[in-house]
């Protein structure tokens, strides 16, 4: 009888060998342009105070609602959480090392978070975030500059038709009293709203605007818009983003119901939307949410982005390249041969190589049947006989015109075996 099988948690999944080549190129493409605007990294645990998030994500937001993993550490009762985003810890992080002491900080994060949604797709309970922080830049320069910087993004990674929407929270004051006249609004429509917007009707009423259910819309699209309540200095902030984005040519939409999922956000508020829909990246300002946490106030602004989403639409768009392949296959039989195999593979892996050296025996065929479909530019295949002169038989597995397989082989002594492979590599791919 055998033992029963354990499969992986539900809406949390493994990233595949197959898959390493895309998630490779789009990490490459995100660190050469978070390198290119200034941004440096920074890595905070996965695991925070539970706290940390109902303060600084908010009471009254999905995510606190019913979307974390929340626990508490049965050795010493601590309440903790899995990050279900990256900004709260980012951002407890900078107090607690004082990181803004010198100045402000262009900071950015990449790694898995959690929410326990239903799983479909480009929803999952653990999926991966690029993000970042702008810190202690209160401008609309830097609003502008996050967004060109995704945009830039997009184009590195060959992505198409990515829209991107802005829209305008304002300050808190204006907001007060737009909320009135929301909650005036929603409660004359009282019995057309569903569970959700009646829950949030007076707690939240703002997130009512960004409603899902599509027989809510109607009451959503008619609803004040927070732009009319707004004072002059929130007014010239757009405008400031605007103007800029207008001059680097990237077009936008405001849409007046963009206002994210997360309570901290003032002033600009943005998302970048694929073709199907889907939100690739949200970002915005958030001014008062350092001082929320206890920090000395300074402000902030940021984006978060879906990677499985990017993922899905660079597999769409732009092509998979196939992962790269070894350079060299190392096959060897008998009981002196091995070592000796042993020996040539770190050799040649000094000299730069990738080098597989087979494992688990088998007839020199099988081995080749191995070699063939590791995509190895060439076996080094090392018996008794090569063993006892010090020396290996080199066979070209990508010889053009020869079947593969049966490409000509030469022997060289040990000691010239890696500059052969090395000048052929080179001759064969002057690029590479
Ligand atoms: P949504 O409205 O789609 O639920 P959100 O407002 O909860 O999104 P954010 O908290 O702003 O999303 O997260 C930033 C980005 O992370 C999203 O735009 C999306 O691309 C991605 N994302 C959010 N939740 C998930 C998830 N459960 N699975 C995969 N990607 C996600
Ligand atoms: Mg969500």
């Amino acid at each position: 009888m055998s033992a029963d099988r354990i499969q992986g948690v539900r809406g949390m999944n493994d990233v595949l060998p197959a898959d390493e080549a895309l998630w490779q190129r789009f990490e490459d493409t995100v660190a050469a342009c978070m390198r290119a605007y200034g941004y440096h990294r920074i890595r905070t645990p996965i695991v925070e105070h539970t706290r940390l998030f109902v303060r600084g994500i908010g009471e009254v937001t999905d995510i606190v609602e019913k979307e974390m993993y929340s626990f508490t550490d049965a050795l010493n009762g601590e309440q903790l959480t899995l990050r279900p985003e990256g900004t709260a810890g980012v951002v407890r992080s900078v107090i607690e090392h004082n990181l803004l002491y010198d100045g402000p900080r262009r900071l950015w994060y990449a790694g898995p978070m959690f929410r326990h949604e239903r799983p479909q797709k480009g929803r999952y309970r653990q999926f991966h975030q690029v993000g970042l922080e702008a810190l202690g830049m209160p401008g609309p320069d830097v609003d502008a500059e996050v967004i060109l910087l995704c945009h830039r993004l997009w184009a590195d990674l060959g992505l198409q038709g990515v829209r991107l929407e802005i829209n305008t929270l304002g300050q808190a004051d204006e907001r007060r009293a737009h909320r009135e006249a929301l909650i005036e609004h929603f409660q004359r429509h009282a019995s057309e709203l569903d569970e959700d917007a009646r829950r949030r009707l007076h707690s939240n009423p703002l997130r009512i605007l960004d409603t899902k259910n599509p027989a809510m819309q109607p009451i959503a699209e008619s609803a004040p818009r927070l732009i009319d309540f707004l004072g002059e200095a929130s007014l010239a902030h757009f405008e400031g983003l605007q103007s800029l984005l207008r001059a680097q040519n990237i077009p936008w939409r405001v849409n007046p119901r963009l206002v994210r999922g997360l309570d901290y956000y003032n002033l600009s508020v943005f998302e970048w939307v694929a073709a199907d829909g889907l939100t690739l990246c949200g970002g915005g300002r958030y001014d008062p949410l350092i001082g929320m946490l206890g920090g000395k106030p300074a402000p902030g602004c940021g984006f978060g982005i879906g990677v499985e989403r990017v993922l899905d639409q660079m597999r769409a768009q732009a092509g998979v390249q196939p992962g790269s392949a070894c350079d060299v296959y190392v096959v060897h039989q008998g009981a002196a041969a091995l070592p000796a195999a042993v020996q040539a593979a770190e050799r040649l892996r000094d000299a730069g190589l990738d080098v597989i050296t087979h494992a688990g025996g088998g007839s020199f065929k099988s081995q080749f049947k191995r070699a063939d479909a590791s995509g190895a530019f060439a076996a080094v295949v090392i018996g008794d006989d090569e063993a006892a002169s010090g020396e290996a038989t080199v066979k070209w597995l990508r010889d053009a015109g020869a079947a593969p397989g049966e490409g000509r082989q030469q022997r060289v002594a040990m000691a010239a075996l890696a500059e052969l492979i090395v000048d052929a590599l080179v001759a064969a791919d002057p690029d590479a």
